[in-house]
């Protein structure tokens, strides 16, 4: 027998296992109806559903049904042992319940964008690959951008998430700031405690662990203390350093607080330093009235992230990262290689791939611009509203329970603690916390300010209406109650 017919006779042997991976229409659609039963099951359940359990994973002991082997299993047996083991035990943040760290909810409409970019595997990585995706996602990067106040000339990217926004940003601001490793030392970098450790990461990442951080204070709202900088900077000038790069936030994960942005702005153009914003939790809040002016100097960032998986109410997996000159963005993220020659011709835009780490990727676009093409700005402006008005209802309703609050909230996150008579106040806090997680209906988390505990109460899902605020009050109510020594208003 030749080569060829050997061949000829081994391929038509190896078609008939491989073909397996192409499911017949008919196929398709009982795989599809179970799927979908699925997800009418979890969503359906949803609104009796708890926002957190740590019942039914047994962390020590192994799963085998994880382990891959050579054959397979039924859909069936699949979706019951996920049901069990994967979507059961852990934080529900698709919940309305959950008000932890910074919800978002996850809406359904981007679930069949996701299904709709990987079935038709769109390539949206480059332009010539596919125009209409990566136009799709450059008119996404255009609206946000101009939502922000920019102008002209402005570029961005869709990240997996606020982290890899904040990485591309500080990327740029190094390369355009030239920042070489012997100056890594002297290169100074600005921003308070309760700026998210993404941008540490990031500057870890970026190789500018050695550039010093010098950590501004807060005022009395949380927010950085700008006559602090501005000296700061000052001395540090005056001593032969070189300030380049300060971090603000449009909304701190820590407390919502969103930081001076004009005056800190004025600060970093007036000594010529990358001015970074980080609107990962509170940047959609410019949809907002309120938003817009709490926001007012973010348009004069050198750039700035948000992150649609949170004030857009998308499933993880959608941040995005904006700079004002796109020269600074391609110049970090430039790249050349004889294999991509075809890919360059025909490029009337940008693509991602010259503006990101990445090259092939999911074509995040799709989950994004079809919910907001479906119902437009409005719900999404009025769920924020919503959020703003929840957070401040919260607040009013927490006092009067006898709590200590923070400042009040800039946007929707607002911190509290108990002081009770006796005892250690820290103790109290987090025994409540513990409360709450057990219970499990509502789930919220806590942080230090300085050395104190201090309890959040983060608002920010689409699912999160007045109901479930008024549920966690009333745990709240019942449990202060029980617990505390003085007498409750
Ligand atoms: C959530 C958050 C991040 C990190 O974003 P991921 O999407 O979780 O990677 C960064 N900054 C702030 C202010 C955030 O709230």
């Amino acid at each position: 027998m030749t080569e060829i017919n050997k061949i000829i006779r081994e391929l038509d042997h190896l078609q008939e296992s491989a073909r397996t991976l192409e499911a017949t229409s008919p196929h398709r659609a009982v795989l599809m109806e179970e799927v979908r039963g699925y997800a009418e099951d979890f969503l359906n359940k949803l609104p009796e559903a708890k926002a957190f359990t740590n019942d039914g994973f047994d962390r020590t002991e192994k799963d085998d049904f994880f382990s891959i082997d050579e054959s397979g299993e039924t859909l069936s047996d699949i979706l019951s042992f996920i049901k069990k083991r994967v979507n059961h035990a852990g934080f529900n943040s698709a919940s309305g319940g959950y008000m932890g760290y910074i919800p978002g909810g996850g809406i359904y409409e981007s679930a069949l964008g996701d299904y709709m970019a990987a079935v038709t595997n769109t390539y949206a990585g480059i332009f010539s690959a596919s125009p209409g995706a990566v136009r799709m996602e450059n008119s996404l990067i255009r609206w946000a951008g101009e939502l922000v106040g920019y102008t002209a000339n402005f570029g961005g990217n869709l990240t997996s998430g606020g982290s890899l926004a904040n990485l591309i940003a500080i990327s740029a601001a190094r390369t355009t700031h030239g920042i070489k490793g012997k100056d890594l030392h002297r290169s100074i970098i600005y921003t308070t405690r309760h700026t998210h450790h993404s941008n540490q990461k990031a500057l870890k990442i970026c190789g500018m662990e050695e550039c010093p951080i010098h950590y501004i204070d807060l005022d009395e709202n949380y927010r950085l203390d700008a006559d602090q900088l501005a000296d700061r900077v000052r001395s540090d000038r005056a001593s032969g350093l070189n300030p380049f790069l300060v971090v603000g936030n449009a909304g701190s994960t820590n407390q919502g607080a969103v930081d001076p942005l004009n005056e800190i702005s004025r600060i970093a153009s007036e000594n010529k330093m990358w001015f970074h914003v980080d609107g990962a939790y509170g940047g959609f809040f410019l949809l907002t009235d309120h938003g817009k002016k709490k926001l007012q100097g973010i348009e004069k960032a050198d750039s700035v992230i948000l992150d649609p998986h949170k004030g857009l109410f998308l499933p993880y997996g959608t941040g995005m990262v904006l700079v004002k000159e796109i020269r600074h963005l391609l110049a970090a993220n430039s790249f050349e290689a004889h294999y991509m020659q075809d890919a360059r011709e025909h490029q009337e835009e940008y693509s991602p791939a010259e503006l990101s780490p990445e090259l092939s990727r999911h074509f995040r676009g799709m989950r994004m611009w079809l919910p907001l093409k479906l119902y437009g700005l409005e719900p999404f402006r009025k769920n924020l509203d919503e959020k703003i008005l929840l957070a401040r209802y919260f607040y009013w309703k927490i006092k009067a329970l006898g709590y200590d609050t923070g400042p009040y909230p800039d946007l929707s996150i607002v911190g509290f603690r108990y002081v009770p008579e006796k005892g250690d106040a820290n103790e109290w806090n987090k025994n409540l916390v513990r409360h709450i997680q057990e219970d499990g209906r509502v789930f919220i988390s806590s942080t230090f300010i300085k050395d104190i505990y201090v309890i959040r109460c983060a608002i920010l899902s689409f699912r999160t209406h007045r109901e479930k605020v008024d549920l966690l009050l009333d745990i709240i109510e019942k449990y202060t109650k029980k617990h505390s020594t003085s007498t409750v208003q």
